[in-house]
């Protein structure tokens, strides 16, 4: 990311301040902090008022945060919130923002006693996250570098499947691969389920052997650049029964449906219901358990969620998952989703691997 883009970000927060009741903003969350000022290390607070921010962060992370952020960097020797608080009481910052959703109790806490009388913790839920929604062309390309590595990964390491591997075999080779492309790491644990296991949407890799005429539920997603991907391809081990294929089919028109309803305007829930419509002419949508999809970027759930009764509108430049799926207790479970690129008129999928159902 060029470092211009972070101040520029900064100056977007600060023109809201009067109309948000703040005179700072503690920017806690780790990603919100990567966002506006570039650092990647695990303990930082950012501290952002008019005309002015600083990176807070201790000793371990000095050189790295000289050469990442493009504001003032502070070293503290003890906890982080103390040292931004004398200067929030330097300031003279009496109304300080803070992201009630991402702080400890214990933070809230100390926070609160250490402000002046007269100042006061404002709680803002979801602001910088807001700004997040919507992708700089510069995060579309990490994102789709990172799409592009994700389907890669799968490709190979499908190339390696032998009948003795378990889920967990199959799991760590996918890791693997991923690591070999020039992904920083996973997006999140991959998830490898065979046969009725499918069913848990969640299933974590077992030591089950994955075994002929069974579904082989894989849900993976890389990080690069600090941008993360997302896919989930059912495949069939062996061959298919004709129940299986059924199933498949009605999932793949699901997400197709969705997919098809995506372009700057829409509602949130307009595309999970076009996934659900679709599933409930299969007599399916019972087993449809989850909401569509997610927004995805510097995190792997973001802003906006695809269910139910969420009214916020897409706009060009959302990336966002289409993930419909049926889940059959004691026999299995399908699902597909691709990561897609909001557009004026549209989508993009990002996703390049197949949706023709595959028999490994
Ligand atoms: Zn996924
Ligand atoms: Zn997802």
């Amino acid at each position: 990311m060029q470092k211009a883009i972070y101040s520029q970000r900064r100056q977007n927060l600060v023109r809201e301040f009067r109309a948000k009741g703040v005179d700072c903003l503690l920017v806690s969350a780790l990603p919100n902090i990567r966002y506006l000022a570039g650092f990647t290390g695990s303990n930082a607070l950012l501290l952002l008022w008019e005309g002015g921010a600083v990176l807070f962060t201790d000793r371990r992370y000095e050189i790295q945060a000289g050469e990442e952020c493009d504001c003032a960097v502070q070293v503290a020797r003890g906890p982080l919130i103390p040292e931004a608080l004398k200067l929030v009481r330097r300031r003279k910052l009496r109304r300080v923002g803070f992201e009630s959703h991402r702080v400890l109790f214990d933070s809230y806490t100390e926070l609160c006693e250490g402000l002046r009388p007269g100042s006061r913790a404002v709680a803002v839920r979801g602001w910088v996250e807001g700004y997040r929604m919507v992708k700089a062309p510069e995060e579309i390309a990490a994102i789709r570098a990172s799409v592009e590595l994700n389907s890669r990964a799968l490709e190979r390491a499908l190339k390696r499947l032998k009948p003795e591997m378990s889920e967990a075999d199959l799991a760590a080779e996918i890791d693997y691969q991923m690591r070999r492309l020039g992904a920083e790491g996973t997006a999140f644990d991959t998830i490898v389920a065979s046969g009725a296991r499918a069913a848990l949407p969640h299933a974590q890799p077992t030591s089950a052997r994955i075994e002929a005429a069974q579904v082989l539920l894989i849900d993976m997603g890389a990080k690069l650049g600090g941008y993360l991907s997302d896919m989930t391809r059912t495949l069939f081990v062996g061959g298919a029964g004709k129940r299986l294929l059924h199933y498949y089919a009605a999932v793949r028109e699901a997400q197709m449906a969705g997919v098809e309803a995506v372009r700057e305007g829409i509602a949130a829930e307009k595309v999970d219901a076009a996934c659900r419509i679709t599933l409930a002419r299969w007599r399916l949508d019972r087993f449809f358990v989850h909401s569509t999809g997610h927004g995805l970027g510097l995190e792997i759930h973001e802003a906006p969620r695809l269910g139910k009764k969420v009214k916020t509108q897409l706009k060009a430049g959302m990336v966002i998952t289409i993930e419909p799926g049926v889940y059959i207790e004691d026999f299995c479970g399908i699902r597909i989703e691709d990561t897609v690129l909001v557009t004026k008129n549209g989508c993009e999928v990002l996703t390049p691997t197949s949706k023709e159902p595959v028999v490994v």
